[in-house]
This record gives structure tokens, C-alpha cells and sequence, in this order.
């Protein structure tokens, strides 16, 4: 069951809503804030066994304003009746909902301080305030580039100030590294900020995604499992939510199947709209790792740039995209890295893009017009 409060309603009304929850045996109450632009949203779950759990005595509460069985699974992520509001959500000054477009370009993995800061400032010139940049790579290949780990926080980090990049989508592969992140953070004096990212190959580690769940620091970007159903890295992302930390953007990436060749993964954007109809998560779209080249057709366009279309146009509202200053020498993903010539093209792409999808909204599917 979830207790929905009026929106900036304050402590008191939380404290009287939980004071009427400890009534009942077998429920354990727990609190989830929401804080939007606009407004701050409170909803308090009713966890166990509600079912013999009258709603009214919430309803009576004033401040309260609404009370809904939850029967179906994603209680915390998911879009139930009378939720409207997608859980968006602002960190470190950017705001993540479906209303925004973020762009996050930036390199697959940090190999030395030069790249990291010739990309930042690649950013910095175009007016983007968000980066991707991998420090802990989990690798197919135990040979392979692994990553240079929390040794290059520091310098990332006061790249990432230097060039008033706000927050740098990141990868974790285990609950240690988002404590060495918070400490290097702190002691770059908090100059930028991060997104803790879950990679495809943990997106059914439960360990990890209740540790990222646990903290409240670091907003989270799931990535979709490659191999597994929708259903299962939904449930997924509920481990992060239920645990307490509901700011999460889902992130589609292509899914496993040789069908997908030549591309390195079948594209998936289609579920974009199936992820925004039964969860409140904004979405975001992952071209690079779906397609897995920077090859383009004779239209000039690369098919990452097509992708990034497909996915817009679905109502993704983020794009994290690989670029490297000099993709032939990356040491992780390389092939696929855009250059950084190709950066205000694709973000002229993306507006382009995103406004016929927001037409598209506007023109509507007749439904209103058969109704009058
Ligand atoms: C990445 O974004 O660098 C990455 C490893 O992606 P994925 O987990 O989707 O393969
Ligand atoms: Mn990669």
C-alpha cells in the first residue's frame, strides 16, 4: 500500500502517517522523498502484509492525498494508478525527468589525464554539463584494460571542476568503489558529481544494487541486463528503490542475440515507451554499446547517431555516448568512440530530434479527437 502526501507536506504529516501504520502488525512503514524541481513528493510504502490494512485512517490524515493498493510488482518504481509524475529527480544542480534531455558524452574508460581533459573541455565548449567516464571497467577478458581504478579519481575529479562538468555518469562493479568515489569526492572539495552506474554485466548482482540503494549520495543509472527479460532488471532496479534509494534512470543498451549482427547488440529502443508506462523512471538510452561501431551509411549520418534518434523519438529524455579524442588509441571500446569534432553535430541531432518527438506528443494518436 502507498500513502501518498500532498506535495512539500511536512515532517508532521510523515510522523502521523507512521504513527497510524504502527498499528498494525506485520507492516513496516518506510518513507520515500522525492525531490523534484518544482516540489518535493513524499510517498510512505506500507511493506508485509496490508492487505487487512483499512485505507481509510490514512485518508482522514490531513496532508494526505491519496491512499493506493499496491498489487502489482515494482511498488516503489513502478506507475501506479493516479501517479502521473515521473520520479524525476535533481543532482548537483542537473535536473533528470522526462522533461529534460541530458546528454552524457564522454569516454568509456579514463586512461590518462590529457584525454580526460581534452574531453571535459570538448564538453565545456558545447555547454554540457554531464560526462561519462569509466574508472572501474569490467572486462570480458581478464587481460584486457581493466581500468585505472579509484588512482584516477583525484584527477578526474578536478578535471571535471576545472570544466564545470556537474556530474559524470560512472560505472561500480563493487560496493568498495562507491566509497573510495565518495572519498575522493570529498577530497576534491565535492568539484563535480557522480551517478553511480550499474554496467549490464551486474545487473543481477543483489549484493551491489542493495549497497547503491542503501546510500542516498549518488543518484543511480541502471543498465539493462543484457541477457535477461525486461521484467528481471526492472525487479532489479526495486532492489535499488525499495532499499531507499528511488533516484534511478533506466538505461536500455541493446540485448544479447547474434540477430543483432553486425551490430554488436540488438537495439532495444523500442521498450523505451514500456519502460516509461509501468515505471516512473526517466530512461535513458545507450547507442554506443548497442551498436558497437562508429560506421555510418552514405547519409553521413554513424548508425550511433540513428540509435540515439530511435531512442529519442521514443521519449528517451538522457543519452550516454562514447567519445575519445582519438578513438584508434582507447583502450577500452575505441571503435565505437565518436570523435570530438562529431560533438555539437549530435547535439544539434539530439534537439532536432526531441522536438519532432514533443510534436509528435502534441499531434496525439486521434484518441481526443474521436472523443469530441
Ligand atoms: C559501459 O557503459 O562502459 C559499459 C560497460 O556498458 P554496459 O554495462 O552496458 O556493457
Ligand atoms: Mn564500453
Amino acid at each position: 500500500m502507498i500513502v501518498m502526501l500532498e506535495p512539500d507536506s511536512p515532517e508532521s504529516v510523515v510522523s502521523a502517517v507512521l504513527k497510524v501504520a504502527s498499528q498494525y502488525k506485520g507492516v513496516t512503514p518506510r518513507a520515500h522523498v522525492m525531490e523534484g524541481a518544482e516540489y518535493t513528493v513524499t510517498e510512505v510504502y506500507l511493506l508485509g502484509s496490508t492487505a487487512q490494512v483499512p485505507t481509510e485512517p490514512f485518508e482522514q490524515i490531513p496532508g494526505v492525498r491519496q491512499v493506493v493498493r499496491v498489487s502489482q510488482k515494482y511498488r516503489v518504481i513502478g506507475r501506479h494508478k493516479g501517479q502521473v509524475a515521473s520520479s524525476g529527480f535533481d543532482y548537483n544542480g542537473v535536473t533528470f525527468d522526462e522533461k529534460t534531455v541530458q546528454l552524457f558524452a564522454g569516454l568509456c574508460a579514463v586512461d590518462n589525464r590529457e584525454n580526460v581533459d581534452t574531453m571535459m573541455a570538448a564538453l565545456a565548449k558545447c555547454g554540457i554539463k554531464t560526462t561519462r567516464m569509466g574508472a572501474y571497467k569490467p572486462r570480458t577478458n581478464p587481460y584486457e584494460f581493466q581500468g585505472l581504478g579509484a588512482a584516477c579519481l583525484p584527477w578526474v575529479f578536478e578535471s571535471a571542476g576545472k570544466h564545470g562538468i556537474k556530474v559524470i555518469a560512472m560505472e561500480v562493479t563493487h560496493p568498495r568503489h562507491i566509497d573510495e568515489i565518495r572519498d575522493a569526492l570529498e577530497r576534491s572539495g565535492n568539484a563535480t558529481g557522480v551517478m553511480l552506474q550499474v554496467g549490464t554485466r551486474n545487473a543481477q548482482n543483489f549484493e551491489l544494487l542493495k549497497s547503491i540503494g542503501q546510500q542516498r549520495a549518488f543518484p543511480v543509472l541502471f543498465k539493462r541486463g543484457m541477457g535477461i527479460t525486461l521484467e528481471e532488471s526492472l525487479n532489479a532496479c526495486e532492489y535499488v528503490a525499495s532499499e531507499g534509494n528511488p533516484k534511478i534512470v533506466f538505461c536500455l543498451r541493446g540485448v544479447k542475440t547474434h540477430l543483432g549482427d553486425p551490430h554488436r547488440n540488438m537495439v532495444d529502443f523500442a521498450h523505451v515507451p514500456v519502460v516509461r508506462r509501468l515505471t516512473r523512471m526517466p530512461v535513458c538510452v545507450d547507442p554506443s554499446h548497442a551498436i558497437g561501431q562508429a560506421a555510418a551509411p552514405p547519409d553521413g549520418l554513424p548508425d550511433i547517431f540513428h540509435a540515439i534518434g530511435q531512442g529519442l523519438i521514443a521519449g528517451a529524455s538522457m543519452v550516454l555516448v562514447d567519445f575519445h579524442p582519438q578513438p584508434e588509441a582507447a583502450l577500452c571500446d575505441g571503435p565505437q568512440a565518436l570523435r570530438l569534432h562529431q560533438l555539437p553535430a549530435l547535439q544539434n541531432y539530439t534537439r532536432i530530434i526531441r522536438e519532432a518527438y514533443l510534436a509528435g506528443v502534441k499531434n496525439g494518436d486521434g484518441s481526443k479527437d474521436a472523443a469530441s
